[in-house]
């Protein structure tokens, strides 16, 4: 079965509670989670006037397509963001395809391996946790050596 590396992230609301439902319903909708990395807490880029996001990085055994994963985090996205949306105005999860097996794809709708993933400390370290020798197949590195080599200074911190 394909496996598949999601970055999850949030900075509204009860950040643990969503980032639970978001991977209850991956578990649901896209396939078993067979790794999940500890949860980081990172300073929102740039903005000091937001809270601070948590991120996690899972493993999934998925039997469903790239464009049919997208559609379901897409989707479950919208799901958890609407019940916010109401009190607040802004969206409370946010999920990324990081990798899909070694596919290398590019197109207007999705791009893997997602194209800022070297340079995000937050997505670098939880990544490494779970998988510090997989090789990213267009920078041909293993993540060791891109968070070795990762520009981006936001400090990232175990939250738990
Ligand atoms: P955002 O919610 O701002 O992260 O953007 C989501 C949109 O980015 C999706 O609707 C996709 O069409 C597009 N996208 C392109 N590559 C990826 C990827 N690797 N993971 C998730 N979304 C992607």
């Amino acid at each position: 079965m394909p496996k598949l590396y999601l970055l999850l992230g949030g900075n509204l609301g009860d950040r643990i509670l969503y980032l639970q439902q978001a991977r209850e319903s991956i578990t649901a909708q896209v396939g078993s989670i067979t790794q999940a990395s500890a949860i980081y807490e990172t300073a929102a880029w740039g903005k000091t006037d937001q809270p601070s996001f948590l991120n996690q990085v899972l493993e999934v055994a998925t039997g469903l397509t790239p464009e049919q994963v997208l559609q379901i985090i897409n989707q479950i996205e919208h799901d958890l963001g609407r019940e916010r949306l109401e009190h607040w105005g802004a969206r409370v999860i946010d999920i990324d395809i990081l990798f899909y097996d070694d596919l290398v794809q590019q197109s207007q709708r999705l791009t893997i391996p997602h194209p800022q993933l070297h340079l995000r400390r937050f997505t670098l370290l939880p990544l490494h946790e779970l998988a510090p020798d997989l090789q990213h197949p267009v920078l041909n590195k293993s993540i060791t050596q891109l968070l070795e080599h990762c520009p981006d200074a936001l400090e990232v911190k175990k939250y738990t």
